[in-house]
C-alpha cells in the first residue's frame, strides 16, 4: 500500500517521457521530409553561433527591456530544473529531499536559496511579459496572425510558469513549517505565515498536492512543447548550429542557369569557356510546398518563437503590404504539420490533399511578391531564422516553373533579356544624349 503514490509516480513519468519522445519522433521525421542541404562546413563557426546566440542570449538583448527578462526566465528554467531531478528521484523512490543529508545543510540549503530566488525572479519576468501581452499590447503581439491559438499559446504557457514558479515557492513554505528546518528558504519564510495555524496534517497535504501538481505540470509542459511555438527552448541550439553562414543577400543559384544567363547577358560570354559544373536537371525549380523547401528551413519553421521581431522591422509590413515574416515561418509550419498528420494517416506515405504551402490556403503570391529582399528579418531573428530564404524560393517556382511573375518583373526582365538592361531602350539608343544640346 505504501508503495502506490511511488508506483503511480512511475507510471505518470513513463507516459510523459513515452509521448514525449514520440513527439521528437514526428518532428524529426517532418523535418526530414525535406531537401538536403550541406550545412557541415565551418564547424567551430558554427558552434560558435551556437553558443553566442542561443547559449549567450546575444540577439535577445539587442531589445533590453524583453532580452533581459528572458534571459531571466531562461536562466531560472534550466537551473530550478536542477530541482526537478530530485524531486523525480523523491517521487520513485519515496523519499523526501533526498539530496539534503548527501549534500549537507549548507550546500543544499544555498541551491534551494538560488532556486527559490529565481523562482520569484521568473515569476516577476513571466507577469511582466502577460502585461506586455495583455495590458500594453505591443504592437507585434497584435498582427493579424496572432489571433486564436498563437494568442493563446503565449499566455498559457505564462500562466505555466506563473503557476509552476507558485508551486515551487508554496511547498517550500509549508515544508518549512513542517520541517522546521528553514533550509534555504530565502523566499518562502515570507510565504510561509500563510499557512500558519494549519494542522500538520493540513500542511502535509498543501504540500503533497503542490508537489504533484507541480511534477505533473512539468510532465505536461514537455509535452505541450509539440503544440506550441515553445519548441524553441530546444531547437534553438540546432537551428543556430545549422544556420546559413553565407553573405547575406548571396543565394544558390543552380550553376547550370547561371551560365545560361550570363551568355544571354554578356556579349562577352564565351559560350566554350569550360561548362558549368553538371548539377543535373532538377526535378523542381523553386518551392511551391514544404517538401520543396530544404530540412534547415523546416527546422526554422518549428523554431519560430512568433516573437515578431521580423515583422516589425519588415518595410513591406510597416507600409501596409501583407507580408510578415513571421506568417511565412507560422505557415510554413501548419503545413508541414498537416503534411506529417496526413502521413501519418495513410500508412507512411503522403496523399495528395489538393493543398500547398503556395497558395490561397497558406502563402499567397501577394504576400511573397511584396518583399523586399532587404534581409531586415534575418538579421532580426533571435534565433538564425530565415524566412527570406522561403520568399525567395517561392519566387523561383512561380518564375521558372509557371512564368507566373507580377507584369512589372516580367517586363523588366524582357528588356533585360532584349536590351540588356531594365529599362525599354535598344542598346544602340544608349549613348543619345550626348548629341542632346
Ligand atoms: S527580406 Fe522581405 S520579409 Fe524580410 S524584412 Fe525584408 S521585406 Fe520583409
Ligand atoms: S522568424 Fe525569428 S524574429 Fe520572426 S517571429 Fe520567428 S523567431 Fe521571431
Amino acid at each position: 500500500m505504501q508503495y502506490i503514490p511511488n508506483l503511480i509516480f512511475a507510471l505518470l513519468l513513463v507516459a510523459g517521457v513515452y509521448f514525449f519522445v514520440g513527439n521528437v519522433k514526428r518532428i524529426i521525421r517532418n523535418i526530414k521530409l525535406g531537401k538536403d542541404v550541406d550545412r557541415s562546413d565551418q564547424k567551430s563557426e558554427r558552434w560558435a553561433n551556437m553558443a553566442r546566440i542561443a547559449l549567450g542570449q546575444s540577439k535577445m538583448v539587442r531589445r533590453p527591456v524583453s532580452g533581459l527578462l528572458h534571459i531571466i526566465v531562461y536562466a531560472g528554467f534550466i537551473i530550478i530544473n536542477v530541482e526537478v531531478l530530485e524531486i523525480i528521484l523523491d517521487g520513485l523512490l519515496g523519499t523526501h529531499r533526498l539530496f539534503l543529508p548527501i549534500l549537507g545543510n549548507g550546500f543544499y540549503g544555498f541551491l534551494i536559496g538560488t532556486f527559490e530566488v529565481l523562482a520569484l525572479l521568473v515569476l516577476v519576468a513571466v507577469i511582466v511579459f502577460w502585461i506586455r501581452r495583455n495590458v500594453i499590447k505591443i504592437k507585434r503581439f497584435l498582427n493579424k496572425e496572432m489571433t486564436g491559438w498563437p494568442k493563446n499559446d503565449g499566455n498559457f504557457i505564462l500562466y505555466f510558469e506563473m503557476v509552476l514558479m507558485s508551486l515551487f515557492l508554496i511547498m517550500n513554505a509549508t515544508d518549512a513549517h513542517l520541517q522546521a528546518a528553514g533550509i534555504g528558504n530565502i523566499v518562502s519564510q515570507f510565504i510561509a505565515p500563510l499557512f500558519s495555524g494549519i494542522s500538520p496534517e493540513g500542511l502535509h497535504t498543501i504540500e503533497r498536492v503542490s508537489w504533484w501538481i507541480h511534477i505533473t505540470g512539468i510532465l505536461v509542459f514537455l509535452n505541450y512543447l509539440y503544440y506550441s511555438k515553445h519548441l524553441h527552448i530546444l531547437l534553438a541550439f540546432p537551428n543556430t548550429f545549422y544556420a546559413n553562414l553565407k553573405a547575406k543577400g548571396q543565394f544558390s543559384n543552380n550553376k547550370n542557369v547561371t551560365k545560361e544567363v550570363q551568355l544571354m547577358m554578356d556579349p562577352n560570354a564565351d559560350p566554350y569557356a569550360a561548362p558549368a559544373e553538371d548539377e543535373g536537371e532538377p526535378e523542381k525549380f523553386g518551392a511551391s510546398d514544404v517538401t520543396d523547401l530544404n530540412w534547415v528551413q523546416l527546422m526554422n519553421a518549428y523554431t519560430c518563437t512568433e516573437c515578431g521581431r521580423c515583422t516589425s522591422v519588415c518595410p513591406a509590413n510597416l507600409t501596409g503590404k501583407e507580408l510578415s515574416p513571421r506568417a511565412i515561418m507560422m505557415k510554413t509550419r501548419d503545413r508541414l504539420q498537416e503534411v506529417g498528420k496526413n502521413i501519418e494517416a495513410n500508412n507512411g506515405t503522403f496523399q495528395d490533399d489538393g493543398k500547398q504551402l503556395l497558395g490561397d490556403d497558406y502563402i499567397t503570391q501577394e504576400e511573397i511578391w511584396a518583399c523586399t529582399s532587404c534581409n531586415a528579418c534575418v538579421e532580426e531573428c533571435p534565433v538564425n531564422i530565415d524566412p527570406l530564404s522561403i520568399i525567395m524560393d517561392m519566387r523561383q517556382y512561380l518564375v521558372m516553373e509557371q512564368s507566373a511573375a507580377p507584369q512589372e518583373l516580367n517586363a523588366m526582365m524582357q528588356n533585360v533579356e532584349n536590351n540588356g538592361a531594365p529599362w525599354p531602350y535598344s542598346q544602340m539608343d544608349r549613348l543619345n544624349w550626348v548629341n542632346e544640346e
